[in-house]
């Protein structure tokens, strides 16, 4: 599918559940989230459906996320279901990696190509901190998991946030040494009612090239990616930095949203949403509807305007 401004959309982010079993300061209101009913969120069912309807429109990538994918009863069986689905090429998955010891493995035979895993400190006490009440050793045990059973290769996302982690940048760049991780660091954005908070810490990514200048830019490999990529000399991992903020990126977008309460998004930074999920009940057809919201699609996000959206990160999943 084209889009107004000739950009292939192929790439669909799916959000499984709203709920986490982590509150991180940037993402989820301190109250937490209102706790969806059962009906309100999209059977594993009605995604299939939705996906299969999408792979025949031309989407060949997905991302499965959330709030945390992994606290969602049976995710296993729904990746089983979709990896299995002709022209699909890729289907991976964002989570912060908590529970990966557990099902990275059932996670691989499913059928999932990789993971990105969510990690902002590697300190544990400011892991607490920022998640409250996270562990950080079952995060690093996830990763070592997944990179036993191959989810890879993994790219780890790094926010942020001043006076938080910009003092560990090193070692994150690090990190890339001697391991082929792609270490992204992305710049924290105001959403959702915690935006004046993520305001107040935001840090452009900058830092980053001022902190390490021996980075060298690189080519990437794939130019929908939002990160621009950089490398240490001697290293065998990335380094990606992904600026929504001080440098956008719409020009390459290539993806559409669909949230777990069935509404379809064609840009994170916007309050336009259309609800399928009544459609989809009903058993009607949803060709047209996904032809024009391909056809909407915003030329780029206004952020700079202070337009800012009122759905949690948590309900959009990155
Ligand atoms: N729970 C999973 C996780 O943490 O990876 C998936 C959902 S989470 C919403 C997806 C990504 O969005 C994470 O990498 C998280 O750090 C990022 N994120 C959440 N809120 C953000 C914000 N305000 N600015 C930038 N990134 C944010
Ligand atoms: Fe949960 Fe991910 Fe949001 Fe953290 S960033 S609260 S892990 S959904």
């Amino acid at each position: 599918m084209i889009d107004s401004y000739g950009r292939n959309i192929n790439y669909l982010r799916i959000s499984v559940t709203d709920l986490c079993n982590l509150r991180c300061e940037y993402c989820m209101p301190k109250k937490g989230i209102k706790k969806a009913c059962h009906d309100e969120i999209l059977r594993f069912e009605e995604i299939e459906k939705i996906v299969k309807k999408f792979v025949s429109l031309g989407i060949n990538k997905i991302r499965i996320t959330g709030g945390e994918p992994l606290v969602r009863a049976g995710i296993i069986t729904l990746i089983e279901k979709l990896s299995k689905l002709k022209g699909i090429e890729e289907i991976a998955m964002t989570t912060n990696g908590t529970l990966l010891k557990k099902y990275a493995k059932d996670l691989k035979e499913a059928g999932l190509t990789r993971v990105n895993i969510s990690l902002d400190t590697l300190d544990d006490k400011k892991y607490r901190e920022i998640t409250k009440g996270g562990e950080l050793k079952e995060v690093i045990e996830g990763i070592k998991e997944a990179q036993k059973v191959k989810l890879t290769p993994i790219k780890l996302n790094v926010v942020l946030i001043k006076d938080f982690n910009e003092d560990e940048i090193m070692d994150f760049v690090n990190l890339t040494k001697n391991e082929e991780f792609d270490v992204r660091f992305i710049e924290l954005m105001p959403i959702g009612q915690v935006r004046h908070w993520s305001l107040d810490r935001y840090l452009s990514n900058e830092n980053i090239l001022k902190k390490v200048p021996e980075l060298i830019e690189i080519e990437s490999k794939d130019i929908s990616s939002p990160a621009k990529y950089y490398r240490l000399s001697d290293g065998k991992g990335n380094v990606g930095l992904i600026n929504p903020i001080s440098c956008k990126f719409c020009s390459n977008c290539n993806r559409i949203r669909l949230t777990a309460d069935g509404k379809l998004k064609t840009c994170l930074h916007s309050n336009h949403e259309i609800d399928i999920k009544g459609l989809i009940r009903d058993g009607q057809d949803i060709t047209e509807i996904i032809y024009d919201i391909v056809k909407h699609k915003p030329k780029e996000h206004c952020l700079e305007a202070e337009e800012y959206i009122e759905r949690e990160m948590t309900a959009i999943g990155g």
